[in-house]
């Protein structure tokens, strides 16, 4: 929480970490906390996390079993009137904030590590990674077991009408079901809804 090792502790209102049970198979790993996870103290709380909550369960995931986390834990934002919008983490802020994400891999050693969206697959898997080409793709690593991505899911919500957005959710929750193939039955609920409301 008094970490220092880069400048985006300044402007955020509080250090958010990952979150989730010591025994877990599956870490999520999103870019840096939002608007509504700075002010709350938690990840994946906002309206973000809310389109995960519903694909997790969708895929049939259940969600007391992810860990979910970010390469940076804190908030970047430039002010525009009364909004604080979201700024992407520079590389020296992503390599200061490095140890921390190491420290919660190593602790959970989880089976399957997954980046939502291109900033964690490209620190995580490799730079010439392509989130567009190549998501759902099952990868061994000496980060975890397996190692993967898909988007982010505030990309979903960005989609720019609710058809788009609709094509979006249902691809997103193909990645999350095809994760699910490599995780034990622990880790699953045993029946997920098939529709999903946008
Ligand atoms: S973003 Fe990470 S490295 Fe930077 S101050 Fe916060 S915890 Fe430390």
């Amino acid at each position: 929480m008094s970490c220092r090792s880069c400048g985006l502790w300044e402007h955020a209102t509080q250090t958010v970490f990952g979150e989730g049970n010591a025994d877990i198979e599956v870490i999520l790993v999103g870019e840096q906390p939002g608007d509504k996870e700075d002010l709350a103290g938690h990840p994946f709380v906002g309206p973000a996390g809310k389109v995960l909550d519903r694909a997790l369960l969708s895929a049939g995931i259940n969600r007391e079993k992810v860990y979910v986390t970010n390469l940076v834990k804190h908030f970047k934002s430039v002010q525009r009137g009364k909004w604080r919008i979201h700024k992407k983490p520079n590389a020296e802020e992503i390599a200061a904030c490095r140890p921390w994400l190491d420290a919660e891999i190593s602790l959970i050693q989880p089976r399957v590590v997954v980046c939502l969206g291109a900033s964690a697959a490209k620190v995580l898997i490799g730079r010439d990674y392509r989130v567009t080409q190549q998501r759902g793709e099952m990868l061994r690593s000496e980060v975890a077991e397996f190692i993967t991505a898909t988007v982010h899911p505030s990309s979903i919500l960005r989609a720019p009408d609710g058809d788009s957005r609709r094509l979006a959710m249902q691809e997103f929750i193909e990645d999350l079901k095809s994760i699910a193939r490599h995780l034990p039955a622990s880790a699953l609920i045993a029946k997920s809804p098939d529709r999903v409301s946008e």
